[in-house]
């Protein structure tokens, strides 16, 4: 497996409405719950299909209207994490390498800010 797209280790911290994980190749990912429960990936919270793989990194960058927990996030297989809400929503199955795209996604945001 290409080292950006493998998890060392993953870290929820509902406190501070923060997910985290460290890759292999060294790189840390730190995701905000909101911006990862508005993202699910599921065809539902996609609205259709058609609409899957799409994600809006803004959603990130916002301040949150409301908070959202982690009530469990579980391993499918070696590609996926399913990640359970406090909200009961549980269909969403994040591929590892949909949290580093999403990473890098919103680094590009900040950079576009910058220039
Ligand atoms: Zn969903």
């Amino acid at each position: 497996m290409d080292p950006r797209y493998k998890p060392v280790s993953v870290d929820v911290s509902n406190s501070d409405q923060m997910f985290s994980i460290e890759w292999a190749d060294g790189h840390k990912t730190e995701l905000p719950l909101f911006g990862l429960r508005k993202n699910c990936p599921c065809v539902t919270c996609r609205g259709g299909h058609s609409n899957m793989g799409k994600y809006e990194p803004e959603l990130f960058k916002i301040d949150p209207p409301r908070e959202y927990k982690i009530t469990k996030a579980e391993p499918i297989g070696n590609h996926a994490l399913k990640i359970h809400w406090d909200d009961g929503h549980n269909s969403g199955m994040y591929k590892w390498e949909l949290f580093r795209d999403m990473d890098e996604a919103v680094q590009r945001l900040n950079n576009k800010k910058s220039d």
